[in-house]
């Protein structure tokens, strides 16, 4: 039989851990990436939005609880007694070669917040120059948006987005596997003839040049205001 105090245990709503050597207690269900952020403790991440539901794709938040490095903090709950170290060398050995993966298979030009975390933490983006890329073909299917999918980072921001987390609208999602995993349309139709409402929402959730405004991308190949206005307007039917 445990004792009194075991009982409190079992029934206690709240987790006692130590983060990067600091004791923080939070409601049970909390995970690593909430906690730490409590205490100030700012953990990297890419995938993770706080509006969407974390998938723990990019593992860039990996974090090392009790020895192991593997942790995804922006899925990974609180427990009693963790140890958790967000910034060990074997942390950062992980997450600089994350980086350095992603910066050899994927477009970042166009993204600044990766970049910033590649030169954080000393990833050198050339370290697997000459590995395969993954290459899709630019889509420009519609008048609203294009996409990119070689700027693509498979986060899934843009189908979470486009389905349970906001719009219920369920016009993307993940096709291939493995290497060859890209997001698309069912069936690779174009967009206009998906469900696809065109609220702009997973343009707004792209951390990429993946998805990106028509009328952006128009102006930044130079064409004027007035041009792009003639070129995207709705057309009248006959
Ligand atoms: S298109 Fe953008 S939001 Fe969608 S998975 Fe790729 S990088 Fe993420």
């Amino acid at each position: 039989m445990p004792r009194s105090s075991d009982w409190s245990d079992l029934v206690s709503d709240v987790v006692k851990l130590t983060i990067d050597g600091r004791e923080i207690t939070v409601p049970k269900g909390t995970t690593i990436l909430d906690a730490a952020a409590q205490v100030g403790i700012d953990i990297p991440a890419i995938c993770y939005h706080p509006h969407l539901t974390a998938n723990g794709l990019c593992r860039v938040c990996s974090v090392d609880v009790g020895g192991r490095v593997q942790a995804a903090a922006c899925v990974t709950q609180c427990a009693e007694g963790m140890n958790v170290q967000t910034q060990s060398e074997k942390v950062q050995r992980g997450r600089r070669t994350i980086l350095e993966l992603l910066a050899s298979t994927v477009d970042l030009a166009e993204a600044p917040e990766i970049l910033a975390l590649l030169e954080e933490y000393g990833a050198d983006g050339e370290r697997f120059a000459g590995g395969e890329r993954r290459t899709a073909p630019v889509y420009d299917d519609n008048p609203f948006y294009i996409r990119d999918y070689n700027q693509c980072i498979n986060c899934w921001r843009c189908v979470q987005v486009c389905a349970e987390d906001a719009q219920f609208t369920f016009a993307l999602n993940f096709d291939g596997r493995g290497f060859h995993t890209q997001i698309a349309t069912f069936d690779g139709d174009p967009m206009p003839d998906t469900t696809c409402v065109f609220c702009g929402q997973c343009v707004g959730a792209c951390p990429t040049g993946a998805l990106k405004p028509k009328r952006q991308a128009l102006l930044e190949q130079g064409i004027s205001p007035d041009e792009i206005f003639y070129q995207t307007r709705p057309k009248r039917r006959a």
